[in-house]
């Protein structure tokens, strides 16, 4: 049975343990802090849509994760709208 919506990030997914616990830095785009994860190879198992070049990411590409660090929303909500980027296109956001 094909998942009704894949690009839906659930909140018990097993990545976001991960994404707390994992090495991460942060940077200012746009007057705005923002958390950078990097996922390697071996995490990257799903597809996701790079809002940088709307281009999928697959499975087995090193990619990173970003989401907002000024908290504004609360932790929680900021990893929930977290995002997929290739890192050659956040470089460049
Ligand atoms: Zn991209």
């Amino acid at each position: 049975m094909p998942r009704a919506n894949r690009r839906r990030p659930s909140g018990g997914d097993e990545s976001f343990e991960r994404l707390l616990s994992g090495w991460k830095r942060t940077e200012t785009r746009r007057g705005r802090e923002w958390t950078v994860q990097p996922v390697s190879a071996a995490q990257a198992q799903k597809d996701y849509i790079c809002p940088g070049c709307a281009r999928t990411i697959g499975p087995g590409t090193a990619h990173v994760v970003v989401w907002r660090a000024d908290g504004v929303l609360g932790d929680t909500a900021d990893l929930a709208a977290r995002r997929h980027w290739h890192a050659a296109c956040w470089k460049t956001a």
